[in-house]
């Protein structure tokens, strides 16, 4: 039995606003083991977007246990959970979030300017994780001179930079066409045969079918939890 990289229990989100509080998670039990590919689905304001920002560590939970990679998240410091973050989780969002006036080979290296790595290392890497994902041609292009999709394997290039064994990645083809979103799954599904373990949101069916299980939230529960056994797109 695989360890679970993601544990949750009873955890509960309540925002505070100025009208008042608003619950969106009520007591969400999960686990999900290393080497899982999981689609989330789910309405819009199902509480989706919530539950990866606490998976992430970007938020937090208001109520319940969160355990990542074997670390209760509540019971660590400031510090303790940047580095557990850093180190185990690669983040894709839907708006790609790349820097506009910089090359996609520094777009990539730039979570090892903060890691302290040095400029050569850096470059090398960053290099290496462009090819990985097709685009070696196009190391000093800037975001603008390439497609959606490329954009987006460049951001998941830059999420592989620190060797996460977990990809969090929120609506990663919301922007992309049809193809290009095909592309982008394509590239998933051989990080996840590579054993990085994946969790993805998506309100496609289709995409959502390659993932290997299924988690359906509906107003701040899980309605529907079950591997996925027809796969519309094997790769
Ligand atoms: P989903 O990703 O499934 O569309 P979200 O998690 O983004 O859902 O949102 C769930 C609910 O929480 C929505 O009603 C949304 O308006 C609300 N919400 C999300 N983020 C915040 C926030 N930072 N402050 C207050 N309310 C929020
Ligand atoms: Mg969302």
């Amino acid at each position: 039995m695989k360890t679970a990289i993601i544990n949750v229990s009873q955890l509960k989100k309540t925002y505070h606003t100025e009208a008042g509080a608003l619950p969106v998670l009520h007591g969400i039990n999960l686990a999900i083991h290393e080497g899982e590919f999981v689609a989330i689905m789910g309405a819009s304001g199902s509480g989706k977007s919530t539950f990866m920002n606490i998976l992430g560590c970007l938020d937090s939970a208001s109520q319940g246990d969160y355990t990542l990679a074997g670390q209760s998240v509540a019971q660590l410091s400031r510090d303790q959970l940047a580095h557990l973050r850093n180190r185990v989780i690669g983040f894709v969002f839907q708006g790609f979030n790349l820097l506009s006036r910089t090359t996609l080979l520094d777009n990539i290296a730039l979570p090892l300017v903060y890691a302290g790595i040095p400029k050569t290392e850096r470059q090398q890497r960053a290099q290496t994780l462009l090819t990985k994902v097709g685009l070696e041609k196009y190391s000093q292009h800037r975001p603008n001179q390439i497609s959606g999709g490329q954009q987006q394997r460049v951001a998941i290039a830059r999420a592989l930079v620190n060797q996460p064994r977990l990809i969090l990645a929120d609506e990663p083809t919301g922007n992309l066409d049809s193809k290009t979103s095909q592309e982008v799954m394509s590239l998933f599904c051989q990080l996840n045969d590579e054993g990085i373990t994946i969790v993805l949101v998506t309100h496609e069916p289709d995409i959502a079918a390659y993932a290997k299980r299924l988690v359906r939230f509906s107003d701040g529960h899980i309605v529907e939890d079950h591997a996925i056994t027809q796969r519309s797109w094997p790769c």
